[in-house]
């Protein structure tokens, strides 16, 4: 069974591949001077198209997250924990968290995570992992 991937859009591809160079990237507003994401073509705030890309720390904390108990088989290699990150640059995404104990006890809401980046038959998904192990 193949594993669900995101596929790229032409408001995404740019986004992609620079996930797959190991950067993680978001949206910057000249208008209203505000990160966002997910990707667009105009900002999620004022509607303004005059947005670009800016690479992103990859500093990040956890907002929220779930422990998937039944994983679906396509996802038995992968992290079982599926979390809501804040970035510092103020955008929320989901992701998995990777390199801690898929235990409640490991996960503090709110504690620094940092991106990494993840292989998964033959694409590349930013993950994140606690800071402190890093
Ligand atoms: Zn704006």
């Amino acid at each position: 069974m193949s594993l669900p991937l995101p596929t790229p859009t032409p408001d995404t591809q740019f986004f992609w591949d620079e996930v797959a160079e190991n950067r993680l990237n978001v949206q910057y507003c000249m208008d209203c001077a505000r990160h966002y994401f997910y990707p667009r073509s105009h900002c999620r705030f004022c509607g303004s198209g005059d947005v670009e890309w800016r690479l992103a720390s990859g500093r990040a904390h956890l907002v929220s997250y779930i422990i998937n108990r039944r994983v679906a088989p396509a996802f038995a290699d992968y992290s079982p924990i599926i979390a809501l990150v804040e970035l510092e640059e103020g955008v929320t995404m989901m992701s998995n968290i990777v390199g801690v104990e898929a235990d409640p006890a490991a996960l503090t809401l709110d504690m620094p995570l940092t991106a990494v980046f993840e292989e998964r038959e033959g694409r590349v998904l930013p993950v994140f992992t606690p800071a402190e192990a890093r």
